[in-house]
């Protein structure tokens, strides 16, 4: 199907690493989330990474209140399959075990760690060990001054709270740096995206911050980020729920395979579902969104209740699945190519799935090798 785009072009950023990960630039748009198990219990933190990892988490956030969490870093490290960012608040000696643990990112705002010394020790061994920095402003939680001037929180306090982090790590000469700016309210943190974009060339990490849960958190957080990725703004994402952090995964990529910016696993049409269906499409549809988890080639298949919409949406798709009486039918690139009963629709359409993917991998193999 032809993609219409509504997407204004990339708003052009420097190129910075977290690990083998490029933020900004034109590299893929990334999509991260954050451990919520204790970091220094590490089999269960390691396992929640693994989870992450597999849901297709480009990096993941660990928090490291103390001593032992910032410890832990090394064997999470050691065993995640994707770079780890060490989220850190205050104590500047907690950057430095992450850093020295091999954690490839850092959040931390810089000026809140104490004196230009202790940043500068930060600074310089992010720099040894390759490190970037993600500056990342919260409406929650800004500086007093900054409160006092503007009398509440608002997205230019935000900019400017921003600006004065920046400031300080361009001072020591570091740019290795994202930024982002979250506030729980969808319009303030839009706008403040919006102002900070215009004034650096840094990529910027999206997010609607305290979101809420999985439905009225992938709502804000579409409507948030789907603004700004829409105008090219944002370069990395974490869709913040009070959900399994997976959720955030699967969220930020639908965002973003929403608005055709990035591909990520099956991609399924079907239909709201009314009285006309022919078979349980909302059971069908959840089963085959369990089992098809694994897939990552971006397939697009429609499961479609009944004949009114179904051929139309089959002949869109490598696979599809169109309820009829007597039997349904089934479609494989574009064309009629049998018939299904009830008992079977989920697992022939697995099965078509995944040869489609696995043709789709082959396709992908010979191009890069021709
Ligand atoms: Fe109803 Fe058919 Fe439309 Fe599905 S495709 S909502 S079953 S009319």
């Amino acid at each position: 199907m032809a993609k219409h785009l509504v997407t204004a072009p990339r708003r052009p950023t420097r190129a910075i690493r977290v690990g083998s990960v490029v933020i900004g630039g034109d590299a893929p748009i990334s999509v991260q989330s954050m451990t919520n198990t204790p970091t220094r219990d590490i089999p269960a933190t390691a396992r929640q990474i693994r989870l992450l990892a597999e849901a297709g988490a480009d990096m993941v956030r660990v928090s490291c209140p103390d001593m032992d969490a910032a410890q832990a870093m090394g064997p999470l490290v050691r065993e995640s399959q994707v770079p780890l960012i060490a989220d850190i608040h205050f104590d500047y000696r907690l950057a430095l075990a992450a850093l020295d643990r091999g954690t490839q990112g850092l959040r931390i705002n810089p000026g809140n760690i104490g004196s230009r010394q202790r940043v500068l020790e930060v600074v310089r061994a992010a720099r040894d060990h390759g490190a970037s920095i993600r500056i990342g402003v919260n409406a929650g939680s800004l500086e007093k001054e900054l409160l006092n001037r503007y009398g509440e929180p608002c997205p230019q306090a935000m900019v400017d709270s921003a600006l004065g982090h920046i400031r300080i790590l361009e001072e020591l000469d570091f740019r290795e740096i994202k930024i982002s700016l979250k506030a729980s309210s969808v319009g303030m943190t839009v706008a403040a995206y919006r102002l900070l974009a215009k004034q650096v060339d840094y990529p910027l990490h999206l997010g609607i911050t305290e979101a809420g849960g999985l439905l009225p958190g992938a709502v804000k957080s579409a409507i948030g980020l789907g603004l700004l990725l829409a105008e090219g703004i944002g370069d990395t994402l974490r869709v913040s729920l009070t959900a399994d952090p997976v959720e955030e995964i699967r969220v930020g990529f639908e965002i973003l395979k929403a608005l055709h910016l990035r591909s990520h696993g099956v991609n399924i049409i079907s239909c709201p579902t009314c009285s006309r269906q022919e078979f349980n499409v909302i059971e069908v549809v959840a089963q085959l969104e369990r089992q098809l988890a694994h897939i990552r080639e971006p397939v697009p298949l429609s499961v479609i209740g009944c004949i009114v919409n179904g051929p139309g949406e089959a002949k869109e798709t490598a696979v599809g699945l169109v309820g009829g009486q007597g039997g349904h039918l089934l479609y494989r690139d574009g064309r009629p190519c049998g018939k299904v009963n009830d008992a079977d629709i989920v697992s022939r359409l697995v099965a078509e799935v995944e040869q489609a993917a696995e043709k789709m991998r082959r396709d992908k193999q010979e191009n890069s090798s021709s």
